[in-house]
């Protein structure tokens, strides 16, 4: 009987050590996806729509119709120019 409720506890303890590593495996990975957002989404799930992957805002020019970060665009007269030097030569097509 007594050989009986040691390997009980024995299983019941394994039970318990496996929960608890799945759990701290979870927890991991789940902080290394937020560490690593640059990075490509985790594999497996698709890449949340509408969600560019360059952390900065990419506008474009209204002149030439490049694309830049909105830090570096020059924002004049409600429209988007990659230099002065196009904003002052207006939109085109
Ligand atoms: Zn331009």
């Amino acid at each position: 009987m007594g050989k009986l409720i040691f390997w009980i506890i024995v299983v019941l303890v394994a039970l318990t050590i496996a929960r608890i590593a799945a759990r701290i495996n979870v927890r991991n990975s789940a902080r290394n996806n937020q560490g690593a957002r640059p990075a490509q989404p985790p594999r497996g799930r698709p890449a949340p729509a509408g969600r560019a992957v360059p952390a900065e805002q990419m506008v474009r020019c209204a002149h030439c119709g490049i694309h830049l970060p909105r830090s570096e665009a020059a924002l004049i007269g409600g429209r988007t120019w990659c230099s002065q030097e196009h904003a002052r030569l207006g939109e085109r097509h």
